[in-house]
């Protein structure tokens, strides 16, 4: 049977770079994935602010395209904030993962795709883990420290000793659903794409959720739509999410079908443990990424924090390596300083926006941030520095002042032609 320090199970972002670090640090890691290619299971839209190439130390191979401005388009309200230099990437989310496994395996580890997580059980000095390596074979390996990064599937951590899955209370969770389409476009609609991040909210676009236009390299661009599961306070029944989807081609990029070429069709379920109410870790089996929720819910963004929630475990499985008990305790503590509180308000934010505000107050709210200048904008939405809303303050009251006078200025004139003075 073959034995590692530490075995991780999902090749995502998180698993990958958790893998990644582990193999740098000289420790014997396996890193499992059940899809035997990264091109399956490519459902993520993938954009990221630029830091993240260096967060990482990434290479520019994994990105599909720099992106430079940002809009966001609400029913009544578009506004668009331009850059003069990259502001982030649209990863190419295949070739983000691959290079991450290649990284495990340029440092020593193994990587081992097309193998399923079936169950573990406790045996001395560590953990049996059964794997799924094809539909007639089970292999089984040795760990100490066993990592889900299964993403919100949570299949290890919520594998039970006796074989049956932990039943996941669903009202403990947020629910998004994200369907994307990647379509090839003729080079002048790409061109107008090409440098900027399109986002719409609102329900002209996308009620009760937000969708998105990203460019990528060969002509494409994705365009996709996420939805907020739950009873919306105004809205009744919606329409199937790729109607919206396919609403932003028609109607915002003006395609008909016979003017684009539709490639793949990607997406995913995300679940979302509310007030992080995920479980960390039981004994030694660890969860890391969208297992313990570290994607952000108000706009879906979960590569960093996945990765950089893998970061931030590594040290705690070193310490429980050499003989630290208490380890994994701490890094429930260290995940809970970092993410708890920019993640709570973002949880509250994004169930208002989405569930409980009508058309009008989404448009107000884009008008507001049209007053915004684009870093606090980028601040706002990429670090969720709330306080750059205040930076809106000063331009509105001054257009508004500016207005006020100008109306004056109209009273006086006309006063003065109705007095004859
Ligand atoms: C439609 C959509 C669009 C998105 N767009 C963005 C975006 O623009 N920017 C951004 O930053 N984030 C985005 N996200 C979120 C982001 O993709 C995720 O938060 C991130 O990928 C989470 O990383 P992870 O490694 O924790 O999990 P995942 O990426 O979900 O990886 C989990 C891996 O585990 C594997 N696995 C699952 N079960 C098993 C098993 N039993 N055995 C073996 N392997 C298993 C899966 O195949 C998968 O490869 C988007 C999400 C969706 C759904």
């Amino acid at each position: 049977m073959d034995e590692f320090a530490v075995a991780v199970i999902g090749a995502g972002p998180a698993g990958g770079q958790c893998a990644r670090q582990l193999a740098q640090r000289g420790i014997p890691v396996l890193l499992v994935e059940q899809h035997s290619n990264f091109s399956q299971n490519n459902y993520s839209s993938a954009a990221s602010p630029l830091e993240t190439m260096a967060l990482f130390d990434l290479p520019p191979g994994v990105v599909a395209r720099y992106w430079t401005n940002l809009a966001i388009a609400a029913t009544e309200k578009e506004q668009i904030w331009y850059g003069d230099q990259p502001r982030g990437v649209v990863f190419d989310f295949a070739k983000l993962r691959q290079f991450l496994a290649d990284s495990v395996e340029q440092a020593g580890g193994q990587v081992w795709l097309g193998h399923r997580f079936l169950a573990y059980k406790q045996v001395e000095n560590g953990l049996e883990v059964t794997l799924r390596r094809s539909p007639a074979e089970k292999v089984t390996v040795k760990t100490q420290v066993l990592i889900d990064a299964t993403g919100s599937k949570r299949a290890v951590i919520n594998y039970g000793q006796n074989g049956q899955t932990i039943k996941a209370d669903s009202s403990k969770y947020y629910r998004g659903i994200g369907t994307e389409y990647l379509i090839r476009v003729d080079q002048n609609i790409h061109q107008k794409f090409a440098d900027t991040l399109v986002f719409f909210l609102g329900y002209r676009w996308s009620p009760q959720g937000y969708s998105w236009i990203f460019p990528m390299d060969n002509q494409q661009l994705k365009v996709g739509t996420a939805i907020f599961a739950g009873q919306h306070r105004y809205l009744g029944q919606l329409k199937p999410i790729r109607f919206y989807t396919e609403a932003i081609i028609r109607n915002y990029l003006r395609l008909e079908k016979n003017q684009y070429k539709l490639e793949e069709i990607h997406g995913s379920v995300l679940n979302y443990a509310v007030n992080q109410g995920d479980t960390y870790h039981r004994g030694p089996v660890v969860a890391i990424g969208d297992a313990v929720s570290t994607v952000n819910f108000l706009g879906g963004e979960g590569i960093r924090h996945g990765m950089q929630g893998a970061n931030i475990a590594i040290p705690f499985v070193v310490d429980y390596l050499q003989g630290d008990p208490q380890a994994f305790e701490k890094y429930e503590q260290a995940m809970k300083a970092h993410f708890a509180e920019p993640w709570q308000r973002t949880e509250n934010l994004s169930q208002r926006v989405y569930l409980e505000f009508g058309d009008r107050q989404i448009d107000l709210g884009v008008t507001y941030l049209s007053y915004l200048d684009y870093d606090d904008v980028l601040d706002l939405l990429f670090h969720y520095r709330f306080d750059r809303i205040y930076g809106g303050i000063t331009p509105l009251l001054l257009k508004k002042f500016a207005q006020f006078s100008q109306q004056c200025r109209r009273w006086l004139r006309n006063l003065r032609r109705f007095f004859l003075i």
